[in-house]
């Protein structure tokens, strides 16, 4: 399942949370915190692997922070 996210949206990030919950639902033996994710860079636009916590934009080494919250 590869699909794109702008998380600059909100409409794009529940989108992206709730495609996460089913993923989550097929993949109960892996912890969030092994999980990736592709997602457009919100600096550069360009399509970027992330993790569950602090990431680093190989494309325009921007920092940030992943935070994925399941206990909606
Ligand atoms: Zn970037």
């Amino acid at each position: 399942m590869v699909k794109e996210y702008d998380i600059s949206k909100p409409n794009d990030i529940r989108k992206f949370i709730r495609e996460l919950e089913n993923e989550m639902d097929h993949q109960k033996t892996m912890g969030i915190n092994q999980m990736t994710f592709d997602i457009n860079c919100p600096e550069c636009g360009t399509l970027i692997n992330v993790k569950n916590g602090l990431n680093r934009y190989s494309s325009c080494n921007e920092q940030f922070n992943f935070n994925l919250d399941f206990s909606l």
